[in-house]
């Protein structure tokens, strides 16, 4: 098919997803437009809403003939910029594709729509008493789609894996219209390259994912949560020895003083009294039978406050609302970073100093199990390249990760050549030439 009229595109989108759903006024368009932090802005084409995946691919060809960009868009709560469209593509959003099967009791499967969110997937499978084990703040908005692309992690990783490790199929459409589909969610099937592995991590830059067959795994009734107040990160790393030999571990959180400080200002959720400390370590454990006398275990060689029910909740809370606090003291440059356990104390010395240097506010939390932790600087605005490289350029040299979970988007491109080595991005480029020839799927995201 010869190249369409590129002006024609608006109404070709609209004789496939119906009027209604293409959206060209600017103030309609602005909230798809703007990330959730406010750090980044674009302007799109027009912002198209499918509704299946008929819808999708007719979409995805009509922007291949007239040789339009596509920038996929979930629920929008990705922190790397990769959502927000650069200049003039077409926003696909996937929200209407929300649709989700029955549980499949027999293979603890779900089918859902790229659309669904992932409380919804959860409050599915907790009604079949079954639990989707990828779990993160944001669960409300994001979305299956949006969670596959970035690979998310969340806080049960440590337990469960990140996103990729619970995605058995995908349904998908390709950069030409095509729609690759394979939602049978065999365990076993050795046939070659592994889609669902593909597409995890590939930040809408290889194909629009349209569903996905997700794995559950037994719910755990029982709960129980334990803060524990320390002196250092190097405690914290110790307390970690100790915790990876508990059978009921589900999370641990950590969290430095100043993170844990905005949360009591900004929402009033503040840990048990007398607990204050230069760290924090949130444990969560979950078992059939009840975790709390693995935790007390813990409990009697440490500083802490062991909670279950409303009082586990309230510390749960406290984790949950961090990145919200850091939004209300300002735009915030969010670096997502993982190194070996061992070099976490080191990276946060570069980190405070790095902040120190340019009289920045510092929030540092995160992942304690995966050595990875959110920096959040308020108040770099002329100095975010300077944090960054002081930081990135540790984490690479400490064989760290400079994206632990968020991804690159449009924010960390300029670094994955350094990150990941010549040949490994020339093997990423030689994969996206091969799936999107033209380059249409988001540009500019991902490799630079
Ligand atoms: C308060 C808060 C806490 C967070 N905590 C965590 C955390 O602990 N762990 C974590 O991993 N993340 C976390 N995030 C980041 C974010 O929620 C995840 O990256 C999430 O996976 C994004 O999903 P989304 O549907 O909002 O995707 P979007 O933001 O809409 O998109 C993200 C990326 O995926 C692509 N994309 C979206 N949908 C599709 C699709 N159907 N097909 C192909 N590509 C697609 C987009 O192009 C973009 O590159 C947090 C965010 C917030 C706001």
């Amino acid at each position: 098919m010869g190249q369409q009229h590129p002006d024609d595109l608006p109404e070709r989108l609209a004789a496939i997803v119906g009027a209604r759903h293409v959206l060209t006024e600017a103030d309609v368009r602005a909230g798809y437009e703007t990330d959730w932090t406010g750090r980044y802005h674009g302007r799109a084409r027009c912002v198209v809403r499918p509704a299946d995946t008929a819808e999708v691919a007719g979409v995805v060809r009509a922007c291949a003939a007239a040789g339009a960009a596509v920038v996929p868009q979930g629920g929008n709560t990705g922190l790397v910029g990769g959502a927000t469209p650069r200049g003039g593509e077409v926003l696909v959003n996937l929200r209407r594709l929300d649709a989700l099967s029955p549980v499949d009791l027999a293979a603890a499967q779900v089918t859902a729509g790229a659309g669904a969110t992932i409380a919804a997937v959860q409050g599915a499978a907790a009604a079949a008493a079954l639990e989707f084990p990828v779990d993160w703040g944001a669960r409300d908005s994001a979305t299956v789609g949006g969670a596959i692309a970035t690979n998310a992690g969340g806080s049960r990783v440590v337990r469960f894996g990140t996103m990729r490790q619970q995605v058995m199929g995908v349904q998908a459409v390709l950069a030409d219209g095509s729609v690759v589909d394979d939602l049978s969610g065999l365990p076993k099937a050795t046939m070659g390259l592994h889609l669902p592995s593909l597409l995890s991590g590939s930040e809408g830059t290889l194909a629009v994912v349209t569903a996905a067959r997700l794995r559950l795994v037994p719910a755990l009734a029982r709960r129980a949560a334990a803060w524990v107040a320390l002196d250092s990160v190097g405690d914290a790393v110790s307390l970690l020895s100790q915790l990876r030999g508990l059978p009921s571990l589900d999370g641990a959180e950590v969290l430095l003083a100043d993170a844990v400080g905005v949360v009591a200002d900004e929402f009033g959720l503040a840990p048990p009294a007398g607990l204050d400390a230069p760290v924090a370590v949130l444990v969560d454990c979950a078992a059939a039978n009840d975790p709390a006398e693995e935790l007390a275990g813990v409990l009697s060689e440490h500083r802490g406050a062991l909670a279950t029910g409303p009082q586990r909740d309230h510390l749960l809370a406290i984790r949950d609302h961090v990145s919200l606090a850091i939004n209300r003291r300002g735009v915030p440059l969010k670096l997502d970073v993982a190194v070996p356990v061992d070099r976490l104390a080191g990276l946060v010395d570069v980190a405070q100093r790095a902040a120190h240097d340019v009289d920045a506010a510092l929030y540092a939390f995160g992942h304690l199990a995966e050595g990875n932790l959110h920096l959040n600087y308020v108040g770099t605005t002329d100095h975010a390249g300077r944090v960054t490289d002081a930081v990135l350029s540790w984490v690479v040299a400490a064989g760290g990760a400079i994206s632990a979970e968020h991804g690159i988007g449009q924010a960390k491109t300029a670094w994955i050549e350094r990150a990941r080595g010549p040949a490994a991005i020339d093997a990423l480029r030689a994969v996206k030439r091969a799936l999107d020839p033209a380059g249409l799927l988001n540009p500019g995201v991902l490799l630079p």
